[in-house]
């Protein structure tokens, strides 16, 4: 639909370069927004331990150090508000190393019930806490050799068992199942545990949010676990998927490749309880 008349020619060409430019403008703006929220965030979710832990402390120089339990009890609360931020500053630099692209995932092959099993090993003292078993629910004879990054894996499925617990009920159970597939392989972690409300669904991948700040944070969580598990998953070109209901349990999967098999891009998976 050009004109051949050369002037309104120019014209239309600057109005496409200026709508153009417009659209640069817009996205560094959206951009700039979520990086000041973002550090707004940060910012937030820094102060909650420090301030308590600096309460404790202050706590105890004002005189309460002379009792021994009290000392003893405040001494631990500290540390334990410690232990948080440094579990948030990890989990931190995770993520940017991820998001920035600082880290190249190492693809190999491996077999993801031998890793899966030392998941379980890692996350075995904290399940029995609460008396939930922790379960490989695979029928094949053979191995389940994918082909990904193994300790980005590691890390993916250490959040997701490791959330089953946190948000499981006692006495319930966290199951690993694999189902093998032309080309893939999908892996599913499912709980029995309190389930989440279909609202809040869609954004528990986000960074930060949390459906119960309270129970999220009594856990020792960061509210960043998910959002870690997204962002290695997208590098591996796949998603993760969610299903669950109230009160019943979550269900999470997420489809790797399988060793040797070719490319499958952009592989999308359902979960179901
Ligand atoms: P957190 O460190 O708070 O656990 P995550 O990013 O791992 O952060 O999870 C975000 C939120 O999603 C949690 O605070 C919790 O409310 C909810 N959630 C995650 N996994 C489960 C699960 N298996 N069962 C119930 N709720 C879950």
């Amino acid at each position: 639909n050009q004109s051949a008349n050369p002037i309104k020619r120019v014209n239309q060409a600057i109005v496409a370069y200026a709508s153009e430019k417009q659209r640069e403008i817009d996205e560094l703006k959206k951009l700039e927004v979520f990086r000041r929220e973002f550090i707004a965030d940060i910012s937030h979710e820094l102060k909650t331990p420090i301030f308590a832990a600096q309460g404790f402390v202050l706590t105890l120089l004002e005189g309460a150090v002379d009792d021994e339990n009290v000392r003893y009890k405040f001494l631990n609360k500290a540390a334990k508000s410690l232990e948080g931020l440094n579990l948030l500053v990890q989990d931190l630099l995770t993520l940017s190393q991820i998001e920035s692209g600082d880290i190249v995932m190492q693809f190999e092959n491996f077999d993801m019930q031998e890793l899966t099993k030392e998941v379980f090993e890692q996350l075995e003292e904290k399940a029995q806490k609460k008396d939930i078993s922790l379960i490989i629910n695979y029928l094949g004879v053979d191995g389940v050799i994918v082909n990904a990054d193994y300790s980005k894996i590691m890390q993916v499925m250490t959040n997701l068992i490791n959330n089953g617990i946190k948000y499981g009920k006692e006495g319930g159970k966290v199951e690993v199942e694999f189902i093998k597939e032309e080309g893939y392989v999908t892996i599913f972690v499912k709980d029995d545990g309190h389930g989440i409300a279909k609202e809040h669904l869609k954004r528990i991948f986000e960074r930060f949010y949390r459906v119960e700040k309270s129970r999220s944070r009594q856990q020792g969580g960061t509210g960043l676990g998910l959002a870690i598990v997204k962002h290695i998953l997208q590098k591996h070109n796949t998603e993760i998927q969610v299903s669950s209901e109230v009160g019943k349990g979550t269900a999470f999967s997420f489809k790797l490749k399988s060793a040797n098999a070719s490319l499958v891009s952009n592989i999308s998976t359902q979960a179901k309880i």
